[in-house]
């Protein structure tokens, strides 16, 4: 039923592709939707194991479709992250290393390509790519990062101001959307766009009360001390001892961003107005004093993650509804992952695993064998490739990612291995001197190791991510891993020319 059909080679890239809205009616052509959060992460989803939140909606796609238990991003930070998954390439060649550049919206992306092809295309929430988005029928944005309540939209170049909290604004939008705003001729791709769960952490009305009686698990590395390793890790501003703000802490709130209704703001002054008082009276310090940072920003974190997986389960009711989720990929992602105390943290930037790794999950009824995982490598450069080859259109030579086509497919990995698939990812970040200042770094990760490479500091890491999954010990220097290390110094190499990644920074 969902097969697709294969196209007459006039159409890819045709002018006026009448093709799609002129198949046989036994042969349905899939629909897309595309759900990204922000900075949401994999071990904040209860299908990923979280032991500190449940997400029964994304646990919907997990038991109804793939759980991809290694997807990992290129550059872990927000607009470069936007533009890979857009283009399907690396952020040397989409001109998107840091979040300050403003991103060519001429260059090829799979939903312009979707377009011409004849697909109904929309977005709806977040954008952060500082132009206008291009390839879209319609499309309602975030001005910037956007605010959590009373969020400024834009949609054809004008202002438009909303009411409410903007993870259940942007829900309504894409619903609807799909209700009553497409083309219900056409099939289509829905990109829907959250901020939440974005610093600083403003949780919903619906949650705001959440977890207030809950002592939420702490993660095994909360007190690290960085002393296994190089001194990278002493040098970033985004330990929760010293860098989470009184606004982070929601111990001061500026008018700007208190802008709420009469009932909202009471929902919040009857959550925080005792705990406020606590605070002054508490009194801690060291250890303990991180230990009630902790509590205060992971509950407000998960709080926000909670209006997400509301948003999963509002669009999956909805396709539901109209009849479409037969005849649609739903796609869960975050644009990287994050840490929620490991290490001490909270933020991204670093190939360590809870930032550069990131959460998927794909549901396609009849495609997808339901209730299953893969280990496979994937990275954030696969979607503009993947989606392409499901709308069957020709993938640019550009793009730098693979089609993960192969593994939904699949009924076990052993099946795309039999084919092949990559062993190794290339990651590199850019940003040094911007906010948090975690050093540049690069890096390579196979299925057991890790290198990362900190050029500015002259320094390397190695891990052993088997027998050191937290990443605590680097054994770049261990004589016993010298010949692992040249190894993956050898693939570093490699995966340089294969991705003409410059020489200079
Ligand atoms: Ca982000």
């Amino acid at each position: 039923m969902h097969q697709l059909i294969a196209l007459s080679v006039p159409c890819l890239f045709a002018l006026n592709c009448a093709a799609i809205a002129q198949v046989d009616d036994e042969v349905r052509q899939p629909n897309i939707v595309f759900i990204m959060s922000d900075d949401h992460a994999w071990q904040a989803i209860s299908a990923y194991g979280s032991n500190r939140n449940q997400t029964p909606n994304i646990d919907r796609l997990a038991e109804e479709g793939i759980v991809f238990d290694r997807h990992f991003v290129e550059n872990s930070i927000c607009a470069p992250s936007r533009a890979a998954i857009l283009t399907g390439t690396f952020s040397h060649i989409h001109g998107i290393p840091t979040n300050a550049e403003k991103f060519d919206a001429t260059q090829p992306t799979f939903p312009a390509l979707a377009q011409e092809s004849g697909y109904a295309t929309a977005l709806v929430g977040k954008w952060h790519l500082k132009s206008e988005p291009v390839g879209f029928d319609y499309y309602e944005r975030l001005v910037g990062q956007g605010l959590y309540y009373r969020p400024t939209m834009i949609r054809d170049g004008v202002k438009l101001e909303n009411e409410g909290y903007t993870s259940d604004i942007i829900t309504d939008l894409a619903v609807d959307w799909l209700e009553d705003g497409r083309d219900p001729d056409k099939p289509f791709i829905l990109m829907v766009q959250h901020k939440a769960p974005h610093r600083n952490w403003m949780p919903g009305p619906a949650h705001v009360g959440d977890l207030d009686d809950v002592e939420l698990a702490e993660p095994d590395t909360l007190f690290d001390d960085y002393s296994g390793r190089g001194t990278a890790s002493t040098l970033q501003e985004m330990t929760i001892r010293d860098h989470l703000s009184k606004m982070d802490l929601k111990l001061e709130l500026p008018d700007w961003m208190m802008k709420m209704t009469d009932e909202e703001r009471s929902a919040w002054e009857s959550a925080y107005g005792p705990r406020n008082e606590a605070f002054e009276s508490l009194e801690l310090e060291g250890d303990d004093l991180i230990r009630w940072k902790y509590q205060r920003y992971a509950k407000d974190y998960l709080r926000c993650v909670a209006s997400i997986d509301d948003s999963v389960g509002m669009i999956l009711d909805t396709l539901d509804e109209l009849g479409l989720a037969d005849d649609t990929v739903v796609i869960y992602t975050s644009d990287q992952g994050w840490f929620i105390g490991e290490h001490g943290w909270y933020d991204k930037r670093w190939m360590y695993e809870e930032s550069f790794r990131t959460p998927l999950l794909v549901r396609w009824p009849g495609t997808i064998t339901p209730g299953r995982r893969t280990n496979l490598m994937t990275q954030n450069i696969d979607f503009a490739p993947t989606f392409l080859e499901i709308l069957d259109l020709e993938i640019p030579d550009r793009m730098q990612g693979e089609s993960i086509l192969p593994i939904l497919k699949a009924s076990d990995d052993e099946e795309v291995e039999d084919i092949g698939w990559r062993d190794a990812l290339y990651y590199r970040y850019y940003e040094s001197h911007g906010p948090h200042r975690v050093p540049k770094h690069e890096g390579v990760r196979t299925r057991r190791w890790k290198l990362m490479v900190f050029p500015e500091l002259g320094e390397v890491e190695m891990y052993d991510l088997d027998t050191d999954p937290d990443e605590m010990t680097s054994i770049a220097d261990d004589p016993a891993h010298a010949e692992v290390r040249a190894r993956l110094e050898g693939l570093l190499v490699e995966l340089r020319e294969e991705y003409q990644v410059p020489e200079t920074w």
